[in-house]
């Protein structure tokens, strides 16, 4: 018998503490369950992360109660934060506190209670007399005899009237009220027509196939401990979805998951936030009916709290979210699916930095299921993974219906520039084809990274440039409600009428955002209905989706927006998608700047010729014979990454090393400096040999809200050793107490 469990306390400490358990807990405490704990001189909680029979210290406290009946997360889930730990070089709580939902565990979490108004007997005779109530209250209780039991809101809300009303009907005996648990709706989950199966292509069906073979050999072997350093090591149970846009992927996944019921077992699917619109939930939803959850960021936390508790009772077996979804509580798992597996939101910036495509890799593997991983373009490393034999690929290489894709152009704005005609935002290539499909009532997306009006202010007569104070950025100016903004920090400020530096008086806007872009666009098109979506727009709860739903019903002719419209919707009336300007994320200082632009417009220009009309991209960039603006005008996946792939050997970039980026803040830029500096020497010198090391340098974002950045970069073809040498070293010596390090494993921003 267990007598001494390990406990991780809710404040950062990197480590587990040791508590007896007492006789009377023997058989309540467990691993996964939440426990009241002495801690210090106060009381905390806990989570039991695992019972044993000694303990190397000397004196222990004991376990003093445990919070909840019932424990929060079982064995795997347990390992799973474990190996997090262990490989995003994170405290183990934080871990832990990544795979519970902060709306579970915190304080006072529970159920909706709500009441419920029930007739008695005495109301539902066939001759009822109803002496003595007022008209109201008649009116109530004919209304609750016919519909039976309802909620006291309902009942209020259908009759027009208080609930004292029907309180006075309760005193006089005709109906009870009683207090119930409700759940939580989550809204566009219920309610929906039902969709059938389609009859699968050749291709969707090998596809299909593929992914369940992977599930039923994984589920045959469960493998029981993670080796925390090699990720896709033995990866077999991983599935690689290349599907160009529009391909028939969802569909795929659909009937993988269908399958996945079938044996009893539950699914769960990732996709971008951007992408958890009611169209994608609605597809889900239309299939498997009341059986999925959603989880995304703007569930309340009592729906939050709800659809967790659903998927932990088994209620919900299909469970669609963004990335923290990857620990949904599923029992039996069977599978997990990433759509658009390439995206970056599913890495987190905050500890643990995990990146939930690697983190549901893992897990499938803990698990023993399959993991299916999907993406018109998929990231270079599970490219590499696929070609190395690690995951197994499945390819849809047409569009469903052999529509075709897309036309891409690509037109020089060199050209117009250099004639000395001031080159506007379009081209005139742009503009009429734009006038083309305002004729023909079909519909326009227009595509620029960048939101706000103008990127900069710069005063024509001393060039100077408004910057933030406190951020390394330059401001951007919004015009709907005339401020400048730093797109790092957020801090707003007025515009200036004169030159902070020489005063002089006319300002004058330079570089391009989605604000100024829908300007322009309604001069040039005074009749077109024109809407933007971007994070401006996008503030209130459910703008995001009445813009889409509009667009949907044709009610919008011409769409501009930020990446928040590059992927995922299907609109079959958008025949022509227009990329304002691709180079904006080639002059990213980032080696994934080429992949990001190759990404980017392939994403976008699958928003084109979804339906019968087949579609146009057009895109405007100054640097046209870019190696990934040329790879995307011939929409050649393959070609691109062969290329990258070479570039990336050659300077040992990910997939052939791990990248690993500290970043040093302080509000001292000398000292943060002299910090950084003193890691990366004592680093080069621990891994010699088994590391590139970089000299400590000044960040791409050299300050960020008030705070001096530098960095270390370090590529690795083991990451162990590099987990081992930093490990050591902060050992030793602890960075000082205003300057704060940060390690991010296989990062993917380096700004
Ligand atoms: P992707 O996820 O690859 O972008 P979708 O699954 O959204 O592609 O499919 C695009 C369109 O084709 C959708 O409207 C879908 O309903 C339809 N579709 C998919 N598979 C089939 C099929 N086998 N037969 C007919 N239509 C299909
Ligand atoms: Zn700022």
């Amino acid at each position: 018998m267990s007598c001494i469990a390990k406990v991780v306390v809710d404040i950062s400490a990197g480590k587990e503490f040791d508590y007896r358990i007492p006789p009377e807990l023997e058989h309540s405490v467990s691993i996964g369950i939440r426990v009241n704990i002495p801690f210090g001189a106060s009381f905390r909680t806990g989570y039991v992360v695992n019972l044993v029979d000694r303990s190397d210290r000397a004196e222990l406290k004991s376990i003093i109660g445990v919070a909840d009946a019932k424990p929060f997360f079982k064995e795997p889930l347990l390992k799973l934060a474990r190996w997090m730990a262990e490989y995003y070089c994170a405290p183990i709580e934080q871990a832990v506190r990544a795979i519970l939902p902060g709306a579970v565990r915190k304080k006072g979490a529970k159920f909706r209670e709500r009441l419920f108004v029930q007739p008695l007997a005495i109301a539902l005779e066939n001759t009822p007399v109803f002496e003595g109530l007022t008209d109201k209250q008649k009116l109530s209780l004919d209304h609750i005899v016919k519909v039976g039991q309802s909620s006291l809101e309902d009942v209020c809300a259908f009759c027009n009237v208080t609930s004292s009303v029907v309180k006075s009907l309760e005193k006089k005996g005709y109906v009870s009220i009683v207090k119930s648990q409700s759940l939580r709706e989550v809204a566009s989950a219920r309610n929906v027509i039902r969709s059938e199966p389609l009859v699968l292509s050749s291709e969707q069906k090998t596809a299909l196939d593929l992914i369940s073979a992977a599930a039923d050999k994984q589920s045959a072997h469960k493998s029981p401990d993670a080796a925390a350093d090699n990720l896709s090591a033995n990866s077999r149970h991983v599935v690689l979805l290349h599907g160009v846009t529009g391909s028939g992927k969802t569909e795929v996944y659909l009937q993988a998951i269908a399958r996945m019921l079938e044996a009893k077992r539950g699914a769960i699917v990732l996709v971008p936030e951007i992408a958890l619109t009611p169209q994608t939930v609605e597809r889900f939803a239309a299939r498997f009916g009341d059986r999925i959850a959603v989880l995304h960021s703007h569930l309340s936390d009592g729906e939050r709290h709800d659809e967790w508790h659903r998927i932990c009772d088994g209620r919900a077996d299909v469970v669609i979210g963004a990335r923290s979804a990857v620990f949904a509580p599923v029992a039996n798992l069977g599978m997990i699916i990433v759509d658009e597996e390439h995206e970056h939101t599913y890495k987190q910036d905050e500890a643990p930095r995990y990146n939930a495509r690697d983190v549901a890799v893992m897990r499938g593997k803990l698990e023993g299921c399959a993991v299916v991983l999907g993406s018109a373009t998929p990231c270079i490393e599970s490219w590499n993974n696929a070609l190395t034999g690690k995951f197994i690929l499945a390819e849809l290489p047409k569009r469903v219906d052999d529509r075709k894709m897309p036309h891409m152009r690509i037109v020089d704005m060199r050209i117009g520039a250099k004639d000395g005609k001031k080159s506007g935002i379009f081209s005139q290539d742009l503009i009429e084809s734009i006038g083309d499909r305002l004729e023909r009532k079909e519909q326009v997306m227009l595509f620029l990274n960048r939101r706000g009006h103008s990127t900069s202010i710069v005063c024509p007569a001393c060039g100077f440039t408004e910057k933030c104070a406190d951020c390394s950025v330059t401001l951007t100016y919004h015009r709907t409600d005339e401020k400048l903004l730093c797109h790092v920090c957020g801090k707003v400020t007025k515009v200036p009428e004169k030159c902070n530096k020489c005063s002089a008086e006319a300002v004058k806007y330079s570089g391009v955002g989605t604000q100024k872009v829908e300007e322009v666009t309604k001069k040039i098109f005074p009749k077109a209905n024109i809407a933007r979506l971007d994070s401006d727009t996008t503030t209130k709860k459910d703008s995001y989706e009445d813009v889409l739903g509009r667009f949907r019903t044709g009610k919008i002719d011409i769409l501009i927006g930020t990446q928040m419209i590059a992927k995922g919707l299907h609109f079959p009336n958008v025949t022509l998608v227009g990329v304002v300007y691709a180079d904006m994320s080639l002059n990213i200082p980032d080696f994934r700047a080429s992949e990001r632009t190759f990404q980017l417009i392939a994403q976008v220009a699958g928003r084109a010729g979804r339906g019968d009309v087949s579609g146009e991209v057009i895109v405007q960039t100054f640097t046209p014979f870019h190696q990934a603006v040329q790879a995307a005008r011939r929409l050649d996946y393959k070609g691109f990454c062969d290329q990258e792939l070479e570039y990336r050997k050659e300077l040992l970039y990910p997939p052939f090393a791990h990248l690993f980026v500290l970043t040093f803040k302080g509000r001292f830029q000398d000292r943060t400096a002299a910090l950084a500096g003193f890691y990366s020497k004592r680093l080069s010198t621990a891994l010699e040999g088994k590391a590139l090391v970089s000299e400590a340098v000044e960040a791409p974002l050299a300050k960020m809200k008030g705070q001096y950045r530098h960095q270390v970069i370090i590529r690795a073809k083991s990451a162990k050793a590099v987990r081992d040498g930093f490990r050591t070293l902060t050992a030793s010596i602890k960075p000082s107490r205003e300057i704060s390090c940060v390690i991010d494993v296989d990062a993917l921003n380096i700004m």
